[in-house]
């Protein structure tokens, strides 16, 4: 099988990166699991927020949220909604955290109240709002990248893990699974397993580091407002916000894992319960169901897209830690950008602060 571009990963980075190349490029997908999205890209917790993460992730999440808009648009049942987040915490850590934010605003204490009558008052000095923060249905969302792929003529190929690659005069020959595809440019879109893939071609790892975080779905005897905001302290220890009919929670762990199947350490729930009803007066029963993912990352925190600038023909989308969701449209656009020789104007200081060559990967 021949293609101009092989990606390796079917999560969201995959995907997306499919669906902004295969109406102008020949594309084959490689998935090691029996399924798309198996790993972190069905494990997130859905948020696409403006205001976190540093200024390439928050230029990123602007442009996406614009793009998931009109994807939304195109659907026949929405797939965004809004879903504030409001950061609680002392005068001194809110307002050292909405410093140079722009997507952050002062809220008051009788706002806040408002806007979130669960939290005990006397918990919180002050607060800050990201009123342009969205949820998103990311099934959805990679339902749609997939099936757009697909219909530009992409070919998505499951139980196809990468195992052997040798370099050809222009591209690599690479064994995935029963297939042996002859591909110009390989792409790097392997997730927590970035750095190993790029081991297979000779490739220099870029210190991408999985680290695990668990959610769950709890239930409460005072049901959450639907329409609620998320809400989390200023040193981002956990967060929760509705989720229909439910709380979902997080304790915001970040624990260097190796790459696999992660799974949940139920005293990091157990305890962020009892943080959570010390903070509020929902009072959380009982857990439904919970789960943990991997969110990975080099050590400067900004995803690895570009060019190796060593081995030629490979090309990385990796290293989104926890921005994977709330930057892949706008994040495959400036790849396939890369990819094709046709970045957009004004690409450029992105494309560097992201670059496998810049100084802080060395
Ligand atoms: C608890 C949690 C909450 C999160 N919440 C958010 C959020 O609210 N918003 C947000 O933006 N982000 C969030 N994230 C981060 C987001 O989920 C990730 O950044 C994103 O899913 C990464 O996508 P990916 O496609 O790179 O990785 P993955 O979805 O892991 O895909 C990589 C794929 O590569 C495949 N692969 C690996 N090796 C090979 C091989 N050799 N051959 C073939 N295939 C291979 C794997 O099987 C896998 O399917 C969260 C993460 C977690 C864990």
């Amino acid at each position: 099988m021949d293609a101009q571009v092989l990606i390796i990963g079917g999560g969201i980075a995959g995907l997306s990166l499919a669906w902004r190349l295969a109406p102008s490029v020949s594309v084959v997908v490689v998935e090691a699991e029996a399924s798309l999205a198996f790993h972190s890209s069905s494990r997130s917790a859905r948020q696409m927020q403006p205001s976190y993460g540093p200024a390439p992730i928050q230029e990123l999440t602007r442009r996406s949220i614009a793009m998931v808009r009109e994807i939304s648009a195109s659907l026949a049942a929405p797939i965004l909604k809004p879903r504030p987040l409001i950061t609680v915490g002392s005068e001194a850590e809110v307002h050292a955290l909405a410093a140079g934010n722009a997507n952050l605003v002062p809220l008051g204490h009788g706002e806040t109240m408002k806007l979130s009558p669960d939290l005990r008052p006397e918990t919180f000095a002050a607060a800050v709002l990201d009123d342009t923060a969205m949820e998103v249905d990311v099934p959805a969302l990679v339902e749609f990248y997939r099936s757009q792929a697909e219909a530009a003529g992409a070919v998505l190929l499951t139980e196809a893990p990468v195992t052997a690659a040798s370099g050809l005069v222009h591209g690599f020959a690479v064994v995935a699974g029963e297939h042996t595809i002859t591909a110009g440019i390989v792409v790097n879109a392997a997730g927590a397993w970035a750095d190993r893939v790029a081991a297979v071609f000779g490739v220099r790892p870029r210190g991408l580091v999985p680290h695990r975080r668990s959610v769950a779905i709890v239930s409460t005897t005072t049901p959450a407002n639907p329409a609620g905001p998320m809400v989390e302290p200023a040193d981002e220890s956990f967060y929760y916000r509705p989720d229909g009919g439910h709380l979902l929670i997080s304790p915001c762990e970040s624990v260097p894992t190796e790459p696999g199947d992660a799974h949940v350490a139920a005293a990091d729930i157990a305890e962020l319960i009892h943080r959570i009803n010390a903070v509020t007066s929902l009072g959380i029963t009982g857990v439904e169901r919970s789960w943990t993912g991997l969110r990975t990352h080099p050590a400067d925190g900004l995803p690895v897209v570009g060019f190796d600038g060593s081995v030629p023909d490979f090309f990385w989308l990796a290293g989104q830690g926890g921005y994977g969701i709330q930057t892949s449209a706008a994040l495959a656009t400036v790849a396939a950008g890369l990819l094709t020789g046709e970045p957009a104007a004004g690409d450029a200081a992105l494309a560097a602060a992201l670059s496998p060559q810049r100084a802080s990967l060395d």
